[in-house]
Formats: C-alpha cells, structure tokens, sequence
C-alpha cells in the first residue's frame, strides 16, 4: 500500500497513506519508513506470551551497518518517521544502545525521533530511560499489582520496579496486554487507569494478544470486553485517525483533571506495517518476515 524506493539496489516499500486516509477524509502523508532496530533478542523476563522469553542476549551487533542503513535511507530522500530501538529487552545490552546513541548524535541524526520500547522491570532498563536522547519510551508494563507482574514475567522484581524515580513521565507511555485472569475486564481496566494516573503517566495503550502459540489463545481478551464509556468520567474521544486502515479507538479519562489518554490498538488492514524496516544486528529486512532481506 503506497510508493516504493530504491535502497541498496532493491526496492522496498514505503508508507504513504496515513492511518486517517479514507475515500472521504484524510489523505496522502510524506513517503517515509518507520526503522525497527532489533538490538538484542535476549531478556530477562520469561512472558509465556513472547517468543524472546528467557533468550540470553546475543553478542553481535553491527552498529556501522546500521549507521551505513540510515544513511542510505537519508540519501535516497526517504523520510524516516522514527527509529525504535527494540528486543528482546534493549537494557540486556545497555552498553549497545548508549553507543548506538551516541553514534546517532556523531552522525547528526539529530532531527530523527528515537524511540525505546523497553520492559522497564531492570534497573539497567530504569537507568536507560533516563537518557536525554529519547523522544518517546513505551514500556510494557501488563498490571498494576507487583505480584501479579511477577507471575505475567515470570521473573523476580526489585522493589524500585515501579518507581519511575528520574524518568521523564512526558515521553513515556505504557503497553498493557490484555491477559485473561490478569487485565481482563471493565474493573482491572479501570484499576490499571488509576495506577498510571498516580504514576503520572499520561498515555495507556490496552493491547489484544496475537494468537502467536496456545498461552495467547486460551488468555485471548477482546478490546471490546472491556466497556471503558462505563466507567466514571471516561470518555470515547473518537480518533482523528479513524480511517478505512485502522479502527483504533482512543478515551479520554479524567480522574480528577490528571488526565490519562488511552488507546486500543486494532488495525483493520493487516498489511499496514508491512511498510516497516527491521534491522537485527546483521540484516536489514522489510516486513516482519525473515525471508526478505534487503540487505
Ligand atoms: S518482557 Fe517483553 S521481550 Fe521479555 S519475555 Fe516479556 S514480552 Fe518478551
């Protein structure tokens, strides 16, 4: 869906539709590529929902290839909307993503959004956060009580998990995976809402599993069980980016004026992302398929 460009000999797809573009309304964007930097496949939780769970973390990773990437990208006029560092768990490797940083502001790839998607359970993954280079941070983050977090990652935690302590809250923004027994119904959802407005955290995304093994399809919750319009002073905002691609729908909650935004994931043409660009520390490929190396 949209144009196509030539990077290192081959063609590959670029995003130009945005997701409010419909027949009637909205309209073509830029042409651009959003670039997922898979920095490590390694983690310390064990989600039975992820196929990274327990990986140790790999010890290749070829940053001048990624710089080569970007500037390949650059020199082609293709605009890239956002580069989002990912795992596995980046803080496994946080000496690989301060230098990947770092490399970034050598190379005066200043004017290109960063993103960390990060677990946030470590205290590597707390310390990362804290770095002045990020435009956005989404943490996964898939309840609101310790214990239970502890059962969903199967992992230890710290006592300064959920803290935040230091962390800009302005550019985090939190990933809740709808879970049966654990996030599943109108009164976690609201729980969880609470716990983020105290966080001051200001964006909630509730998340529907894929049915990647048995654990996603025996916990499967719909997005629509959850009934956010009844819970007090929640409002259904109507997305501006309601289009004939995706049917994200997006409230509005105001415990008392500290205003949380929440979204609710749900595309509508499976073939949206298709236009993204994964690296993985070798290679650069298109889609999410590991048979389309570009290079
Ligand atoms: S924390 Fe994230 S990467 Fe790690 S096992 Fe869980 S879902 Fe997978």
């Amino acid at each position: 869906m949209g144009s196509k460009a030539l990077i290192f000999g081959k063609y590959i797809e670029l995003k130009s539709v945005g997701c409010n573009h419909d027949d009637v309304s909205g309209g073509p964007i830029p042409a651009s590529v959003n670039l997922f930097v898979k920095i490590t496949n390694g983690c310390n939780a064990h989600c039975r929902f992820c196929s990274n769970a327990g990986h140790k973390s790999a010890i290749y990773f070829n940053a001048d290839k990624l710089i080569e990437v970007v500037k390949e990208i650059e020199s082609n006029h293709i605009l890239i909307n956002r580069i989002n560092i990912t795992g596995g768990e980046p803080s496994m490797v946080p000496d690989i993503v301060i230098d990947l940083l770092d490399r970034f502001s050598a190379n005066s790839f200043n004017d290109i959004h960063i993103h960390l998607n990060t677990n946030g359970l470590l205290p590597a993954s707390q310390q990362l956060m804290k770095h002045h280079r990020w435009d956005s941070i989404s943490v996964s983050l898939h309840h609101y009580d310790r214990n239970k977090l502890e059962e969903i990652y199967q992992t230890k935690l710290t006592d300064n998990t959920l803290n935040f302590d230091g962390i800009d809250m302005n550019i985090i923004n939190v990933s809740c995976n709808l879970i049966k027994g654990y996030i599943d119904k109108t009164r976690e959802a609201h729980k969880m809402m609470d716990f983020c407005i105290d966080k001051g955290i200001t964006r909630l995304g509730f998340v529907g599993l894929m049915p990647s093994n048995q654990y996603c399809k025996d916990r499967f919750v719909s997005l629509d069980e959850l009934n956010l319009t009844t819970i007090p002073r929640c409002y259904f905002t109507e997305s501006k980016n309601r289009g004939k691609n995706c049917r994200c729908s997006n409230y509005l909650y105001n415990k008392d004026l500290k205003i949380l935004e929440i979204y609710m994931r749900h595309y509508i043409n499976a073939m949206y992302c298709e236009s993204s660009l994964l690296y993985d520390g070798e290679y650069l490929r298109q889609g999410f398929n590991d048979n389309n190396i570009i290079y």
